[in-house]
């Protein structure tokens, strides 16, 4: 028996401007995408951008349904509709933000399903994907990959 830890790697930024210019840039149209989330019935408001390796951004926001299973996560959209937008072109980065009901900006750590996806767009680009995750306290945490996030993820 073998008994073994994980680390989780890193990097925290005390403000939006301590970001490089692209992630500044990522973040910022996630900020945008917010504004047009569907959120009736959470009233949070989430926004994702996608980087694309040729610097396109795709942008998505969070989606709901009075059916609660029917609706999706900002990341989803984002990244499914980048995907079927420019299939041969890889992902590099992804931003994430949100704004509560009073509309401010919060943070809004990927659920497990959005994890699972950046993983597989991890495979399929065959490079990690940057995460941006802005946080309640003002900070932004930034993860050069998914494996911090979601270890031991389902693969075949
Ligand atoms: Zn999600």
């Amino acid at each position: 028996m073998t008994t073994k830890s994980i680390k989780i790697e890193y990097t925290e930024y005390e403000s939006v401007e301590q970001l490089s210019t692209d992630d500044k840039e990522l973040l910022t149209l996630a900020m945008n995408a917010s504004a047009n989330a569907y959120s009736p019935y959470s009233k949070f408001k989430v926004g994702c951008a996608v980087r694309l390796a040729n610097g396109t951004i795709v942008t998505g926001n969070n989606q709901e349904n009075i059916a609660y299973p029917s609706g999706l996560c900002a990341e989803r959209v984002a990244l499914f509709s980048a995907v079927a937008q420019h299939p041969n072109i890889g992902i590099t980065s992804i931003a994430i933000i949100a704004q509560n009901q009073d509309g401010k900006w919060c943070g809004a750590s990927p659920c497990g399903a959005c994890r699972q996806v950046i993983g597989e767009y991890e495979s399929k680009s065959k490079n990690k994907i940057k995460i941006v995750l802005y946080q309640n306290d003002g900070n932004i945490v930034v993860f050069d990959g998914i494996d911090s996030l979601l270890p031991f993820r389902f693969s075949m």
